[in-house]
C-alpha cells in the first residue's frame, strides 16, 4: 500500500475544527467605493490597505469560494522578502532597479509583521531562515557564488558543506548547503489568511464568501459586477483572481494556471526528528529546475511538495485536476529517497493548487474599465509575501495615484505573453521536458532553453 494510500485530499491548512464560519453571500442589489474580486491574500491586504489609506472608504470584498480557497489556503507558507521569485531572477529582469525592489521587499515584509502584530493575528511565524540544498554538483558550486551574491547584499547567508549541511538536516542526497538567515519566514498560510479576514472585517470591510462575480462592466462613474442575482456597483474594482479564469481578458494573454502538488505527513515521533535533526526547522529546498519544497509544521508533521508543475490544456482550472495520482506517486517516492530514515511514515493529506505563472515568474499589474479596475496576478508561486506588494500597487493603479512604486520599470512593464492554444500547450510541454534534460545533464541548458533565455521567456512554479 502507498505511504499516501489514507491520505485526505484536502489542504491541512485549511482541515481544522476552528476554521471560522464563512461570511453569507452576496444578495441583493448594493453600492459600494471599492469592489475587491478574490479572497486570498492579494485581495485580503487590497481590503486592509484601502481601509488603512481612507477608514471612511466603503470596502466590500467577493470570494467566490471562502477565503483561502485558491492558492492562500494551499502553498508551502514560505514566506519570502523578494518581489521578484528571488534575487537572480530580479537581477536578470530588472538590473537598473534590484536595489530599490530589495529595500521594498524588505519593507513589505515588515509591514506583514507589523499587521500580525497588530492585529494578534497568531499564524505560526517562524522566523527559521532558509535552507537550500544542493544534490549534484554544479548545484553546490552555484549555491557557493550564491551565499557570495546574497552577503554582498547585506544579507546573512552561510555556504554549508556537506557535513555543515546533513548537521542540519540529514539526508543522504545533499553535497551542500546554503542557510539565508534573513529576509524570509515560515507561516501557516490558511491562518494567515483567515487572520487577514478577521482584520479586515474589524476595519469596516463587508466580506461576502460564496460569491463568484461573472460579470464585470463599465458604467458611467464605475462598474457593475454581478453575483448570481445580485448587483453590485462600484466606483472602483480591483481584481485578486490570480490564476482563476478572468473577468478581464487581458489577463488570459499572460498568465497560465498551472497545478503544484503537495502531501503532509502525519506529526513525526521524538525518535523520528532526531534521525532527520532539523533543529532549526528551516524552510528547505532543492535547487534543481523542477525542485522540491519542504518545511515543518508547527505540529512536527513534513509538508512535501513541488517537481511536478502541471500545465491543462486551454488554461484549464477544475477541482478533478487537483487529484493526480502520478504526482502524488512521484512526490512519495522522492520524500523517501531523500529520507530513508523515515521509511513507515504515511502521509495524512495531499492537495493541489493553482499557481499563476507568466513568462517573468514576478507579478505584473494592468489596468482596465479605462482605469476604473486594476489586476494583479502573476506571482507564479512566490506570493506569500509579494501579494501585500501587489495589493498596494493595484490600489495606488485603482486611485490614478502617481507613487515611487508606480514609477517603477517593474510595475509599467509587462512580460512577454504566452501564444494562444495550441502553441501555448506544446510551447510549455516542450519547455518542461527541456527543464528535466537540464536536470539530468549538470544543469546544462540546451537549445530551446537558450532561446527562451534570450527572448527574457520562461516557465517555472
Ligand atoms: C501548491 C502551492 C504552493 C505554493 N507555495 C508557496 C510558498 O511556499 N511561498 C510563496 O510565497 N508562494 C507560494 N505559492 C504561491 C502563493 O500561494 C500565491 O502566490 C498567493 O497565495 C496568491 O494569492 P492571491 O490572492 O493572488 O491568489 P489566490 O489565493 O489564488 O486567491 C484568488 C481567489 O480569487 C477567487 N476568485 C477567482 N475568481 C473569482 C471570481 N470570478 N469571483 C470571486 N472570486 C474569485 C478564488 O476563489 C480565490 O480564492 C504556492 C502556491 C501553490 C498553489
Amino acid at each position: 500500500m502507498s505511504a499516501y494510500a489514507g491520505a485526505r485530499l484536502v489542504p491541512f491548512w485549511l482541515d481544522r475544527p476552528d476554521a471560522p464560519a464563512p461570511a453569507p453571500p452576496l444578495t441583493g442589489d448594493a453600492t459600494c467605493d471599492l469592489a475587491i474580486v478574490g479572497g486570498g491574500f492579494t485581495g485580503l491586504w487590497a481590503s486592509i490597505l484601502a481601509k488603512q489609506d481612507d477608514p471612511a472608504r466603503d470596502v466590500v470584498l467577493l470570494e467566490g469560494d471562502t477565503v483561502a480557497f485558491g492558492g492562500s489556503g494551499r502553498n508551502g507558507g514560505f514566506v519570502d522578502a523578494s518581489l521578484t521569485h528571488g534575487l537572480p531572477n530580479g537581477l536578470a529582469r530588472f538590473p537598473d532597479e534590484i536595489d530599490e525592489l530589495e529595500r521594498l521587499g524588505l519593507e513589505n515584509l515588515a509591514g506583514i509583521e507589523e499587521t500580525l502584530e497588530r492585529f494578534s493575528i497568531d499564524a505560526a511565524y517562524e522566523k527559521t531562515g532558509f535552507l537550500l540544498a544542493a544534490r549534484e554538483p554544479h548545484e553546490a558550486e552555484e549555491l557557493s557564488e550564491f551565499a557570495e551574491l546574497l552577503r554582498e547584499r547585506g544579507i546573512d547567508a552561510e555556504y554549508l558543506d556537506q557535513a555543515a549541511v546533513r548537521r542540519e538536516l540529514d539526508s543522504p542526497t545533499y553535497i551542500a548547503g546554503l542557510w539565508q538567515r534573513t529576509g524570509n519566514a515560515i507561516v501557516d498560510p490558511g491562518r494567515l489568511a483567515w487572520g487577514l479576514a478577521r482584520a479586515a472585517s474589524e476595519l469596516g470591510v463587508r466580506i461576502h464568501e460564496h460569491s463568484p462575480v461573472t460579470s464585470l462592466v463599465d458604467t458611467p462613474g464605475g462598474a457593475e459586477l454581478t453575483v448570481g442575482e445580485a448587483r453590485l456597483r462600484a466606483r472602483r474594482v480591483v481584481l485578486a483572481t490570480n490564476g482563476f479564469p478572468p473577468l478581464v481578458r487581458a489577463i488570459r494573454r499572460y498568465v497560465v494556471p498551472v497545478y503544484d502538488y503537495v502531501l503532509v505527513t502525519e506529526p513525526l515521533s521524538a525518535e523520528r526528528r532526531a534521525a532527520i535533526g532539523w533543529a532549526h526547522r528551516q524552510g528547505t529546498g532543492d535547487c534543481s529546475n523542477q525542485f522540491h519544497y519542504y518545511r515543518l509544521t508547527e505540529d512536527d508533521r513534513i509538508l512535501w511538495g513541488g517537481y511536478d508543475a502541471i500545465y491543462h490544456y486551454g488554461n484549464a482550472v477544475a477541482p478533478r485536476l487537483e487529484d493526480r495520482d502520478a504526482t502524488y506517486s512521484l512526490l512519495s517516492e522522492h520524500f523517501f529517497q531523500t529520507f530513508p530514515q523515515l521509511e513507515g511514515l504515511t502521509f495524512t493529506h495531499r492537495w493541489a493548487g493553482v499557481i499563476d505563472t507568466c513568462s517573468r515568474f514576478c507579478v505584473m499589474w494592468g489596468t482596465a474599465l479605462s482605469g476604473k479596475a486594476a489586476y494583479a496576478v502573476g506571482y507564479t508561486g512566490l506570493g506569500v509575501a509579494s501579494t501585500r506588494f501587489g495589493a498596494r500597487v493595484a490600489l495606488d493603479l485603482v486611485d490614478g495615484l502617481d507613487t515611487e512604486r508606480t514609477r517603477l520599470r517593474f510595475v509599467r512593464s509587462k512580460p512577454l505573453p504566452f501564444p494562444p492554444e495550441p502553441l501555448r500547450w506544446a510551447g510549455i510541454q516542450l519547455t518542461r521536458r527541456a527543464l528535466d534534460r537540464a536536470d539530468r545533464n549538470q544543469g546544462r541548458r540546451g537549445l530551446w532553453l537558450r532561446a527562451l533565455d534570450r527572448l527574457g521567456l520562461g516557465f517555472d512554479s
